[in-house]
């Protein structure tokens, strides 16, 4: 990739060039796979330095850095103090070094569990951390057969996947207010595109929920919070997306959703991956009754529906239900769609118009599927 791209700068005018160099910083991340940049930036008081592989720069110079631990660094201009280049290739932290460097980070009181992919540390009962831990292996296992399966090439996490399981709720607020604010009083954990870590907290915690032979009893719709963040950790590490690219945001959430129903009564296999997501297919047939003519169109062209508080809902619900049409009625074409989505860039955004072409290139009018998945719906049950 890196030879004809140079060839092909040569014979271009230097006007020409310019604009190159700067699409080519953004859209050709693994050439920079081979160099590790040494930054020094200044974020409020603090100055601070991170070492990492160059993600994309900006045309007025800002950089995004992905360090060993998997965070990424968006740096601004205005923040950068100096930055060097080296030929050292990053070195992604082991489990064991990961772990000490959350332990240093986080509040006392933490321990360690670690298992093939994921590194839990966790403030709570050892066993409450080796259930979630069971949990999220046995989700990561189902969600990588399911793709395979359907024919999509993963790939394998570069960094092992961080979840920190925090005591009870005040000590998450705490923690997870800097990175989302007050929404983190009503959240019950989130994951983290920039840190690529997830958050949360004893679920059982003043409960009275105990532990037995079977596991924690929790509600099922408690569960399915954990397995939803957990599932978009996997989709932004194993290839399905580029963190901080252009995903549309139904198309992520349609896949969080479409995994939030597993069937706890099964400690293998995850089987029913894909069953109906009850709650989110009720929602959805409340939101018929004045679901807009366009609908669709708005849930694809851009992400505006999710953010909102009187239609976040109802956006949720429609992506699930999309998805599961997708998937059982065009499966070649959902995967082929996926295909094209992971390849996207980070910080490269699309128009809503550029959105429905892309859209349609694959799955064909929006208008005649519209019709399609309505007429589908009744199937569903
Ligand atoms: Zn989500």
């Amino acid at each position: 990739m890196k030879t004809p791209a140079i060839l092909q700068l040569d014979r271009m005018s230097r006007a020409a060039r310019i604009g190159w160099i700067v699409v080519m910083l953004v859209v050709m991340g693994p050439v920079h796979a081979l160099a590790l940049e040494h930054v020094v930036f200044r974020r409020g008081e603090t100055e601070r330095t991170v070492d990492g592989e160059l993600v994309s720069e900006t045309q007025d110079g800002g950089i995004m850095v992905l360090a060993a631990d998997g965070a990424l660094w968006r740096i601004e201009p205005k923040e950068l103090v100096s930055r060097r280049t080296d030929k050292t290739p990053l070195e992604p932290l082991s489990a064991d070094a990961l772990a000490q460097k959350l332990l240093a980070e986080l509040p006392e009181g933490f321990a360690v569990h670690k298992s093939a992919h994921y590194v839990v540390l966790y403030q709570t009962s050892r066993e409450y951390a080796q259930w979630c831990n069971s949990l999220l292996e046995r989700l990561h296992h189902a969600f990588t057969n399911y793709w395979t399966h359907r024919g999509f090439k993963l790939s394998k996490s570069r960094f092992p996947l961080v979840v920190i399981v925090f005591a009870n709720r005040a000590s998450y607020v705490e923690y997870a207010k800097a990175e989302v604010g007050d929404a983190a009083k009503s959240m019950l954990g989130h994951y983290n595109l920039d840190t690529n870590r997830i958050a949360m907290y004893d679920l059982t915690n003043g409960t009275g929920v105990r532990y037995t032979r079977s596991g924690f009893n929790l509600a099922a719709g408690t569960v399915a919070t954990i397995i939803h963040e957990a599932t978009h950790q996997i989709a932004y590490n194993c290839g399905l997306h580029a963190r901080l690219s252009d995903c549309p945001v139904w198309f992520s959430e349609g896949i969080a959703t479409f995994f939030e129903t597993p069937d706890l009564t099964s400690q293998r296999g995850w089987r029913t991956v894909g069953q109906i997501n009850t709650t989110r297919f009720a929602r959805f047939q409340q939101y018929l009754a004045r679901r807009p003519a366009d609908s669709l169109t708005t849930l694809l062209s851009d992400d505006k529906r999710f953010h909102d508080t009187q239609q976040g809902l109802d956006a949720y619900a429609e992506a699930w239900t999309l998805t599961y049409f997708l998937l059982r009625r065009h499966p070649k074409e959902y995967v082929k769609y996926l295909e094209h989505l992971s390849r996207k860039k980070p910080l490269l955004w699309d128009t809503p118009e550029e959105r429905i072409r892309e859209f349609e290139a694959v799955f064909g009018d929006v208008k005649e599927l519209d019709r399609e998945f309505l007429q589908y719906l009744p199937r569903i049950r």
